[in-house]
């Protein structure tokens, strides 16, 4: 089993970030020395986690589990698409900085995910190579009866989920990592009200 520099394994990271998530739902923020922090991190990174999460303003990973330079490993794309280099940085998290645990976190009210459930064929130029990807979880979602913010919100939980399956078929890296159970991977959704995350799907 794997473990953070801290000698924590995925399901321990995980607990630290969660405390921090409820830090972040009380505004009770950790106060760090940031400057040391700076110049000791100029040695080197060993993050303790790496997080796929969206570009959305209002959802940056660190701030929402509470945590500061050098914790956290992240690639944010719009709508957590997944693309070769999108896919390269998690494996460069997991295979070479050694992570114990992979978070997806995706949010309520996801900008991509509506514009996927609106307009499934959108075709304005680089933006509807991110729709495009969505657009399964979306007509899958409405098999479902869903409509208005449920059905984003249903189409949100199929996408996250189908992330899962995708990094395990497209990356043998992370695959072969979750196989051996060096790797604990969790898939949350950001709440925007209570500033919570929720539990979709664990290895732990
Ligand atoms: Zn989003």
């Amino acid at each position: 089993m794997a473990h953070s520099p801290q000698g924590l394994n995925g399901k321990q990271v995980w607990q630290r970030l969660i405390a921090g998530n409820m830090r972040f739902v009380q505004g009770l923020f950790q106060g760090r020395n940031l400057l040391d922090l700076r110049r000791t991190l100029t040695q080197g990174q060993q993050p303790e986690a790496a997080v796929l999460c969206c570009s959305d303003s209002r959802v940056p990973a660190e701030i929402i589990f509470d945590q500061s330079l050098g914790d956290l490993f992240v690639v944010r794309t719009a709508g957590l698409v997944l693309e070769p280099t999108s896919i390269g940085s998690l494996e460069y998290a997991v295979g070479h900085l050694r992570v114990p645990l992979l978070v997806i976190k995706g949010h309520e009210g996801c900008g991509a995910v509506t514009a996927a459930v609106a307009h499934p064929e959108a075709a304005e130029s680089y933006i509807e190579s991110i729709v495009k990807q969505i657009a399964p979880a979306a007509a899958q979602a409405r098999l479902s009866g869903k409509s208005g913010h449920d059905l984003v919100e249903e189409a949100t939980e199929q996408h996250l989920k189908s992330l899962e399956e995708t990094l395990r078929r497209e990356s043998r890296v992370i695959a072969a990592a979750l196989d051996r159970g060096r790797l604990d991977l969790v898939v949350v959704k950001y709440l925007l009200h209570s500033g919570k995350v929720e539990i979709l799907n664990a290895t732990f």
